[in-house]
């Protein structure tokens, strides 16, 4: 899936250079991606970066200033309404008549669906069952917690079975076992679907999506699966270690000479010990070489450990304001 090579055919949704101008304001700012078949995709973003933009340019709700969008290979300006057809939309916040009961709601999206007569309740029925919502079908849909309207939503949106989701913001304003079954949901959906959604919710992307775009002030600044992100946005490792019996000036100067390692940092000692930080270049694991060099000294290792940023260091890391 998300860290595989795509190859053109596999791919459901090609983005090129896609803008959105709003006057002066450019709220996305020529982006580029593909989406594969089948694939979990997060635009993961602060608020403001251009993720219900990009969202609504997708579904064909709102037109881009420039750039492209194609659909299963047709592009959606020539196409728009037979490529809508293929998508699902759960907005930011759904659109819900909140007198009608959950039931006669999904009869109706049935209806202007233009699913036929006969076909309306087993579907509805199918979508009890993927949305989990067997349960309030015959309760208003005003006294339905967060995390049921939010899944009505998504039987709404699922109703034509479409091929694609586009889902904004989907687990927004849930608690966190809501947020949970919403995640399982999706996920469940995903193994037939291609799934696009957005949150400015990092576990949410990790835990939900095979790739993550992470988007700020209108441009990706990363792509790809977590770990990747983890590994090319980090450009750089650290290790850390502390010795004792070792003058700070030999190990800079024996570790200094290990291929990779850009700087060695050491620390003042204290009461015999030093704390020494070696920042290494590139994503090969210098561990076992640093370990090498060590034992052919006298000194003591008391701690050795290689440092792994999180999704969230990088993720601040690329969307400072700055
Ligand atoms: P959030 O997480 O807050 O929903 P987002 O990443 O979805 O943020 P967008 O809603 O796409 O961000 O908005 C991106 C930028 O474009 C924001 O600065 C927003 O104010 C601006 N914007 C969005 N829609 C319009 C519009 N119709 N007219 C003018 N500016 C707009």
């Amino acid at each position: 899936m998300g860290t595989q090579p795509v190859s053109r055919e596999n791919e459901m949704i090609q983005v090129e250079a896609l803008t959105k101008q709003f006057g002066a304001f450019r709220a996305v700012n020529g982006i580029s991606f593909n989406i594969a078949r089948g694939e979990i995709l997060g635009l993961l973003g602060p608020n403001g970066a251009g993720k219900t933009t990009t969202l609504r340019m997708l579904t064909g709700f709102l037109k881009p200033t420039s750039g492209t969008i194609r659909v299963a290979g047709q592009p959606m300006d020539d196409q728009g309404l037979a490529l809508k057809r293929m998508m699902g939309y759960l907005p930011e916040s759904a659109p819900l008549y909140h007198d009608l009961l959950v039931f006669d709601y999904l009869r109706y999206v049935a209806e202007i669906r233009g699913l036929r007569a006969g076909a309306r309740i087993e579907r509805i029925r199918q979508l009890a069952d993927i949305c989990q919502i067997g349960d309030v079908m015959h309760k208003p849909i005003g006294v339905l917690s967060k995390g049921y309207k939010q899944r009505v939503g998504l039987a709404h949106a699922m109703m034509s079975d479409p091929q694609i989701l586009i889902l904004d913001e989907p687990t927004s304003g849930l608690d966190p076992n809501q947020i949970v079954e919403i995640r399982e949901i999706i996920r469940q959906i995903g193994r037939e679907k291609t799934v696009v959604l957005s949150t400015h919710i990092l576990p949410e992307a990790e835990a939900t999506c095979d790739r993550i775009l992470i988007i700020h002030q209108g441009t990706i600044v990363a792509d790809g699966a977590t770990d990747q992100i983890k590994r090319s946005a980090a450009g750089e490792q650290r290790i850390h270690l502390t010795v004792a019996h070792a003058d700070p000036e030999a190990v800079r100067d024996r570790l200094g000479k290990i291929d990779g390692v850009a700087d060695v940092a050491t620390e003042t000692p204290a009461n015999g010990t030093l704390p020494v930080v070696l920042v290494c270049r590139g994503e090969a694991d210098l561990r076992g070489a640093v370990y090498h060099e060590i034992r052919q000294t006298d000194w003591d290792l008391l701690e050795f450990y290689r440092e792994t940023q999180t999704l969230e260091t990088i993720f601040r890391k690329l969307t400072r304001e700055d």
